[in-house]
């Protein structure tokens, strides 16, 4: 079978690998679709996060079961499903306490040996650990472009506002509008935030993030907080989510956010990075970090989904056979491209 493979920084490969089988009971075998790159296969794609040559990226996947292990009981041959980016076991003392991301033997797709050795799903097929936890069937109606944002960033989306804790009529922010960015502003939307500020340097993706009914705000030729106060009585906003990745960032989100409020990090942190601990403290400030609980929000975001209140299909850009991954990367690269869906 074909798959996408990291080469070198700047280099990625269609090549040649052996069909997945099952190893465990527990596990899939799905014939992938539809695979998105993602912002985090940048990051392997620049040699940002070192993998293996040779090894197969992508984490996002729609398919159809070919084949299930023996204990496997949610899906069945033949159904059309999506998966979350990473594997949760289910029993571990993190599963049982809903924590699904932080599962002791969590497995992330495509990204090498230090995230569990899992190959990617840039393939036309793929092996899917503890199918029971990590698949879900595609509701009818449902579109591989639109579905393969539930398994990863509408999920992530979802978490930073939602899981954040936005409750109906709150304000919030969201700074940082590639695909999980803008997945948050319809889930703020959604879950019935009054006011949106959508922040970010790039006017097209102001523009979406406008025609999704929030009111776009330029990080650098207009006043984010200056916005952020008109937009409150001087108050500050409820939710800030963090959608980028940096500790400027990070410092608007602090400032921007009222006292008491909630910052919402879902930007990816690897490094030591600077916050501002006294405005923290001063304002009383709820800092929520990690990875986002997609397992845990799998079934709530397939549902909206499913309804049509969430729909990211318009976040879809691009559609190319996996044949032109390496096009396909070098056009994500260049940041002309907000989603692109590669299908085998
Ligand atoms: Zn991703
Ligand atoms: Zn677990």
């Amino acid at each position: 079978m074909l798959a996408v493979t990291f080469q070198e920084p700047g280099r990625v490969a269609l090549e040649e690998r052996p069909e997945p089988r099952i190893e465990n009971a527990g596990d899939a075998i799905v014939k992938v679709e539809a695979a998105g790159i993602c912002g985090s296969d940048l990051h392997i794609y620049h040699g940002r996060v070192p993998i293996e040559q040779g090894f197969t990226i992508g984490h996002e996947y729609v398919g159809t079961v070919l084949e299930t292990g023996d204990a496997v009981t949610s899906i069945a041959t033949g159904d059309r499903v999506l998966g979350a980016f990473h594997t949760a076991c289910g029993t571990c003392f993190f599963c049982r306490l809903g924590v699904y991301q932080k599962c002791d033997m969590t497995r992330v797709f495509g990204h090498g040996a230090t995230l569990g050795s899992l190959q990617g799903t840039q393939a036309e097929q793929t092996l899917v650990p503890h199918a029971d936890m990590t698949l879900r069937r595609v509701p009818d109606g449902l579109g591989d472009g639109a579905a393969l944002f539930a398994g990863d960033a509408m999920a992530t989306g979802y978490h930073g506002v939602v899981g954040a804790g936005l409750e109906a009529g709150d304000t919030c922010a969201v700074i940082g509008l590639g695909p999980v960015g803008l997945c948050a502003v319809m889930s703020a939307r959604v879950a019935g935030a009054s006011r949106i500020r959508a922040i970010d340097t790039v006017a097209e993706r102001l523009e979406v993030a406008r025609s999704l009914g929030a009111e776009p705000v330029h990080a650098t030729e207009e006043d984010p907080r200056a916005a952020a106060k008109a937009a409150t009585d001087g108050r500050g906003l409820d939710v800030v989510v963090e959608a980028v990745g940096d500790p400027r960032a990070l410092d608007l989100a602090c400032r921007l956010a009222r006292k008491a409020g909630t910052v919402s990090v879902v930007g990816v942190y690897a490094e030591r990075a600077e916050v501002h601990m006294g405005i923290v403290w001063i304002k009383a400030l709820r800092l929520v970090t990690g990875h986002a609980n997609v397992i845990g929000h799998l079934d709530s975001v397939l549902a909206l989904m499913a309804s049509g209140r969430l729909d990211p299909e318009p976040l879809v850009t691009h559609r190319m056979p996996l044949q032109e991954a390496a096009e396909a990367y070098a056009i994500y690269d260049r940041r002309e491209a907000l989603k692109i869906v590669l299908e085998a």
